[in-house]
């Protein structure tokens, strides 16, 4: 079938005119696609984890693009116009952030954090201040305040459902679509999109094994699904 977009880790295919199907590949990028790499196996854990948590914020009244899992790569969502900020959301300084402030990587923050920054590859995903988002246009003030506020429920209830899986949440990037005048969350959320340090080893679970060379990337992709899904800690 013919696609209607092909991102780094994900394929859109267009269904209907108001649905769309997201193919979760395997390959993996970081640092602006500066390194490039294969984790076996993370479109499937990526897909099914973000289908388990999209379900999940749903059932505790977070709209999201999400309808359902087509196959072990594959989910249904909504068609939406994606807008071009990626959200973040952040417990504790890691990252970018961490090397903007000179922080160690770890230092706790006095409450979360949201970001933004502006969705754009070829300028390297500016930060972007609130103000600067609504001269440009690119979201209203009320849009903007519903961003903000559904982006510090879902840090709260992501918090939540990974400490009962033995895993802290450090940070996580959010993106956002218009569909029909509403705002709902879309794109992922996964290992790809989000720190995950054990809470007993302090060990990260997450993209950074790859970022980092660390080692056991894709292992870590598992056990993060195997956890998500329940199967004991
Ligand atoms: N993140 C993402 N896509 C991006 C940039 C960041 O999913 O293009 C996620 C990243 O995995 C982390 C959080 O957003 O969980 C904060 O990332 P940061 O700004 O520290 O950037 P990084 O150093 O990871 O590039």
């Amino acid at each position: 079938m013919e696609k209607l977009y092909e991102g780094k880790a994900k394929v859109l295919y267009p269904e209907g005119e108001d649905t769309l199907r997201v193919y979760f590949k395997d390959e993996a990028t970081a640092f602006n696609a500066r390194k490039r790499g294969l984790i076996p196996g993370k479109g499937v854990v990526n897909n099914k984890v973000s289908a388990a948590l999209f379900r999940y914020l749903e059932a505790h009244g977070i709209r999201t693009h999400f309808l359902e899992e087509v196959s072990e790569r594959e989910m249904r969502v909504k068609r939406v116009e994606i807008l071009p900020l990626e959200v973040i959301l952040r417990f504790r300084a890691a990252g970018s952030f961490a090397k903007r402030y000179g922080l160690e990587e770890g230092t706790p923050l006095k409450g979360p954090l949201v970001e933004f920054s502006l969705k754009n590859d070829p300028l390297g995903d500016p930060l972007i201040c609130p103000e600067a988002i609504l001269a440009l246009g690119l979201a209203g003030e009320a849009e903007l305040e519903g961003v903000r506020a559904t982006t510090l429920k879902v840090g709260e209830l992501l918090k939540a459902f990974f400490a009962e899986r033995g895993l802290e949440v450090v940070d996580f990037k959010l993106e956002f679509g218009r569909r029909e005048g509403e705002i709902l969350l879309a794109d992922e959320i996964s290992p790809d999109t989000m720190r995950l340090w054990d809470m007993e080893t302090g060990e990260p679970l997450d993209k950074d094994r790859f970022r980092k060379d660390l080692g056991g990337v894709a292992e870590a992709y598992q056990e993060v699904l195997r956890r998500v899904l329940g199967e004991g800690v």
